[in-house]
């Protein structure tokens, strides 16, 4: 079932997503080479906590941590590990979100190790950007697919490919709500976009091919062929006045 929030609905998800934004961004500040993922999950705990919000992921599911971090070819859902240490050139995946009064903000970024590879660079450009060709069509009228088909078409123009099996999704009162949003369709398809619908929007783009598997610790999600993949994600409102970023840190 789909939700359509209210004006106080919005605002409260509003808050929700700049405590998200801002953990993310904090997260952000403490990557540099040398430090592990569970640093980095502690990072993301303490900030969502230091303003008096819930981590949507601990427990998730029975997912153990507040954040996914996922390094290099790991997709999504990767458990923040003491034993995990970044590397100059490393891309570290950070997903995370932040519960407040009841409501839920999502997102996701790329972090950079130092300095990248040309290739690495150009997929995360390539999947940011595609993140925001998609935020572009969330708009009254438009259809989920038209998200879909952008993201698509920008990724694949530029010699990426998009995971298959995971879609960004509704938000709200819980983390996973209708509809799913996937990041390849066709335009003119698929739910119709109303306002007051809120969605994450989530490209999960491989530099190599779409196919991803599981890892025996049955959460992580990395690429079949081993190649690097990029994860952006923003919480946002379709509105009349066209799609609100709900996750921005200020
Ligand atoms: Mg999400």
């Amino acid at each position: 079932m789909i939700t359509l929030k209210t004006t106080r609905e919005l605002s409260l998800m509003r808050e929700a997503g700049r405590i998200a934004a801002q953990a993310l961004q904090q997260v952000g500040q403490a990557v540099r080479p040398g430090v592990t993922t569970e640093e980095l999950g502690r990072v993301a705990h303490k900030a969502i906590l230091s303003c008096g919000a819930e981590p949507t992921f601990l427990h998730y599911n029975g997912f153990p941590a507040s954040a996914c971090i996922s390094v290099n070819n790991e997709v999504i859902h990767g458990i923040p590990g003491r034993k995990r240490v970044l590397r100059e050139g490393d891309l570290v995946s950070v997903d995370l979100g932040a519960t407040w009064q009841g409501y839920v903000g999502d997102t996701a970024y790329t972090f950079p190790v130092g300095k990248l590879s040309a290739e690495a660079q150009q997929l995360c450009d390539t999947a940011r950007e595609a993140l925001c060709e998609g935020i572009a069509q969330a708009v009254p009228g438009g259809k989920i697919g038209d998200i879909s088909a952008a993201i698509q078409g920008y990724c694949e123009a530029r010699g990426c490919s998009l995971v298959r099996e995971y879609t960004g999704h509704g938000v709200g009162r819980a983390m996973h709500e209708d509809p799913c949003v996937p990041n390849f369709g066709q335009a003119g398809h698929g739910v119709k976009l109303r306002p007051g619908m809120t969605i994450a929007i989530e490209p999960m783009v491989n530099r190599g091919r779409a196919a991803v598997r599981v890892l025996p610790d049955k959460w992580t999600v990395v690429t079949r062929d081993g190649k690097l993949s990029a994860h952006y994600e923003h919480t946002v409102a379709i509105t009349n006045n066209g799609p609100v970023i709900l996750t921005l840190a200020d």
